[in-house]
Order: C-alpha cells, then structure tokens, then sequence
C-alpha cells in the first residue's frame, strides 16, 4: 500500500517537472553558411556541437570534404546554393539565375545534391532576386520535393515569396530570424547573439545563421558555453522533424526501502530514516 502511493508520488511530480521544464525550454538552432572555402574557420565551426549545421556551397574547393565529415560527426548538411542577388554582383557556379526553365533549375538542384551529398535541406547563399521570383522559386520547391530536401529561406530580402511557396508546395520549411554576424565586429556578433536567445525566448524557437568568421566562431564558442538553462541548442534537422525537445532529466532520489541504520551504536534502524539514495 505504503509503496504505491510513494510511487505515484513519483509519477505525479516527474510529469508536473516534464510538463514545466517543457513550457521553458527554448530552441536554438544555428547554421553557418559559406562552408568549404576557409579551412582554418571551417575547422573551429566543425569543432563545435554537432547541433550547428553547416551549409555548404557546392563548388567551394572543400565542399567534398565538408560533407563527408559533417557527416561522420552526426552534423546537419544543407546546400548553400548560390541565386541572384539585386545588386550586379556575380555569384558562385552553379547558382539560379533568373529566367531559368523547371529543367536547368532541376538540373543545378541535382549537380548541388552529388557533391553535398548528405544534405537534408537547402538554403539560398544571396538571392535577393531570385528569392523574390515566384516563377524560379516554383520550379526550385518542386525541384526540392523530388529530392526530398527541405527547405530553409536565409532571407536576404523583405520580399522574398520562398517560404511561401515552399510549404505551398509541401517543402518542410523554415525561415531565418536573425543573422549573427551582418556586422563582423565583436560587439555586434555578440549582440545578435543574445537577441537569438530573446527571440527563442519569446517565440519558442530561434532560427540563426552565421558565417565562418574569427569573431563569429569566438562568440559562439563563448555563448554555447555559458547557454543558459532554458535555452537548448538543436539541430535545424529535428526542427523540419518538428522533433519534440526532451524535458531535462528530472532529478529524483530513490532511496531503498529499508530504514537506515542511526549512527551512533547500537546502530539502530529507525523507521523514517533513509540513507545514502541508491
Ligand atoms: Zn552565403
């Protein structure tokens, strides 16, 4: 009798913990673009938790490389696919240009997908043309749905019809909410950093994206260090999974069930006293 009811005790305040510490906890996810053409900041990005992604662009000279160690380390892939910025700038081999056919966008998809071949998803290096082209963002999420990618907007632009068009065509989909590093200045990066925990604060998640910067990696490596409590890194994966965060484990003593003896002779056991939890 004694026995069960100490149990459901236990059962009652483990579900009342999981229920509360599964109200506080907020996600953070972070990528960092521009993987494969800096080895010594791709290094210290790769060094730290597998829950960063990296999005690799397909024609860096390491691309190859990246993706099999991310892959090796447990670590999110995605395409870093080029796309046409407003600005005349030109962009990477291998991007989407504007005015593209179903077929060439289909076919850069695919070439991306050989050499970034561990990637679960894609998002756009530049593209603040391209992203704001319903026409080239149709045939990209229907390229995208054939090869079961998902999709991530890194939103280089106000206007951009990406995600829209994205989970109109069933493509899981997510969407940027703050740059770590727009600013390369210690200060700055350091800023962003914590307006990433505010946000995830106060929407449930943060979506973040950096770049293999000197300061970025010094920031992260600092603030993945001291998260704090109610934060919880995860990957950008089990986000598209929609993957329910696991509760901290609660913190329960079982103690055993026969009284402890005291102390002090004749060692007696007393029947409310308990020793050392098992
Ligand atoms: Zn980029």
């Amino acid at each position: 009798m004694k026995k069960s009811a100490v149990q459901k005790m236990l059962v009652f305040s483990t579900a009342l913990f999981a229920s509360l510490s599964q109200a506080e906890v907020a996600k953070l996810a972070i990528i960092i673009d521009d993987i494969g053409y800096q080895p010594q900041h791709d290094a210290a990005i790769y060094a730290m938790p597998p829950q960063i992604g990296v999005a690799i662009i397909p024609v860096a000279p390491y691309a190859k490389q990246r993706n099999q160690q991310a892959k090796a380390q447990g670590r999110d892939v995605l395409i870093h696919l080029p796309m046409q910025p407003q600005a005349q700038m030109k962009i990477e081999a291998g991007g989407l240009t504007l005015g593209m056919s179903a077929n060439e966008v289909a076919h850069r998809v695919q070439q991306a997908k050989q050499t970034v071949s561990f990637a679960i998803g894609l998002n756009n290096h530049m593209g603040s043309a391209a992203t704001a082209d319903s026409t080239l963002m149709q045939h990209l999420m229907s390229s995208l749905r054939q090869q079961n990618l998902a999709f991530l907007d890194s939103r280089t632009i106000g206007n951009s019809v990406a995600a829209k068009i994205a989970k109109s065509q069933g493509v899981k989909t997510l969407e940027r909410h703050i740059f770590l590093d727009d600013s390369d200045v210690f200060g700055d990066v350091q800023r962003q950093f914590n307006q990433a925990i505010q946000y995830a604060r106060k929407h449930g998640t943060a979506v973040v994206i950096g770049h293999p910067r000197k300061n970025t990696v010094a920031v992260l490596q600092q603030g993945l260090k001291n998260l704090p409590q109610d934060i919880q890194l995860v990957s950008i994966g089990s986000l598209w999974r929609n993957e329910k965060v696991p509760p901290p484990q609660p913190f329960i003593l079982l103690f055993s069930e026969l009284p402890a003896p005291t102390n002090v002779v004749p060692f007696q056991r007393v029947p409310l006293l308990r020793g050392m939890p098992e």
